[in-house]
């Protein structure tokens, strides 16, 4: 099985790739990945050498390229590649639509020329908006994006869910809930929160940090993907969450715990515009159509996501450096330097 994987030198796509190559032995998998600050190969050091494994380094939107690899031959794509960072796509929603939309179209255009035997694409729990108090939202429920980057994905997840109904192409729709694990860009909110807490750094928390979210241990998220790709039936769309919901709050505060860390590290900034309230996904139908369920609980998970921050220094010191700096001084700099406290 040839497998294209975009985006796999970001967080969530190069556990999958790891996933992908141990988990079918006569795999080859091919990484399309641009690098933006995001991509970062020294999360794939490991496989780099692997002969079932190759990495083109390019745009999902260059459709010249993205046709190239496709009529050498491809039975499946597993479209990661994203403009990821809700924040970001606040400052400048251009490579949003970009990559996540126009990107998006362009591989399904591909498949839809040289054929496919499945394309997943992997959106998200935001495409659905907050959800009220005692909601869990079902795969049918509308699509209600609130931030550049969720309505980017919402664009992406039609056009994927048109190109099945017009053109039949096997396209199934994942939206899953909040991805946490090793090698999680630090601008995200767990990696951030581990960071600044190992740097003794003030740790922003947006308004009064009670938004809730479920947490999806990366490794669960991965395995559910394969059985995604291998399942010989594609649904359109299929949730894949943890069932569980927690605050923002809380998991600041089991990280401090497991670091020996102070609370007077959190501090509360203005929260962002329409930042949403919470978030919660009703499983059901993935769950017994894929024999699925996730195995790591949030304790477990935070346990060992704190851990390779710990032992992981280099990693995430190089990736907090030079760039990612600038963009973190634009965001938070003038609430934290307001309090003295950058
Ligand atoms: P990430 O930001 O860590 O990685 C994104 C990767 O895409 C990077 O390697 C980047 O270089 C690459 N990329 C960006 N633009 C590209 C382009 N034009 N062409 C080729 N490659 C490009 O993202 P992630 O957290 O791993 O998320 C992966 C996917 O999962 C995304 O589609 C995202 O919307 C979705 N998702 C993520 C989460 C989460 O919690 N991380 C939750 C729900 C959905």
């Amino acid at each position: 099985m040839r497998v294209l994987v975009t985006g796999g030198a970001g967080f969530i796509g190069s556990h999958f790739i790891r996933t992908l190559l141990q988990t079918l032995p006569d795999v080859e998998v091919i990484n399309l990945d641009k690098l933006t600050y995001a991509g970062n190969l020294a999360n794939l050091e490991d496989v780099a050498q692997d002969p079932r494994y190759r990495f083109v380094r390019g745009d999902v939107a260059d459709a010249r390229l993205v046709n190239g690899l496709f009529r050498a031959g491809l039975d499946a794509v597993v479209n990661f590649a994203a403009e990821t960072h809700v924040d970001r796509s606040i400052l400048d929603g251009r490579p949003f639509v970009r990559t996540n939309v126009v990107g998006t179209q362009t591989l399904l255009e591909a498949a839809l020329r040289y054929g496919i035997r499945r394309f997943v694409q992997v959106s998200t729990d935001e495409v659905y908006g907050p959800a009220p108090p005692g909601v869990r939202f079902s795969e049918d429920s509308p699509q209600n994006p609130t931030s550049p980057y969720a309505a980017s994905k919402a664009a992406a997840d039609l056009l994927c869910l048109a190109y099945r109904k017009t053109h039949g192409l096997p396209v199934v729709v994942t939206r899953c809930t909040n991805n946490y694990g090793p090698y999680q860009f630090p601008e995200k909110f767990i990696p951030l929160v581990i960071t600044n807490a190992l740097l003794d750094r003030p740790i922003p928390v947006y308004g009064d940090g009670r938004q809730e979210r479920d947490w999806l241990y990366v490794l669960d998220h991965c395995e559910g993907l394969v059985r995604v790709l291998l399942h010989p039936d594609p649904r359109p769309v299929l949730n894949l969450a943890s069932g569980r919901t927690v605050t923002n709050l809380q998991v600041a505060r089991t990280i401090l715990r497991l670091l020996h860390k102070p609370e007077s590290l959190l501090q509360h900034i203005q929260d962002r515009p329409a930042h949403d309230r919470r978030y919660a996904l009703d499983t059901h139908r993935a769950r017994a159509y894929l024999g699925w369920k996730p195995r790591v609980d949030l304790e477990e998970g935070l346990e060992r996501t704190v851990a390779w921050y710990r032992e992981n220094r280099a990693w995430w010191e190089a990736v907090k450096s030079g760039a990612y700096r600038a963009y973190y001084e634009t965001w938070y700099g003038k609430v934290l330097q307001a309090t003295g406290r950058m």
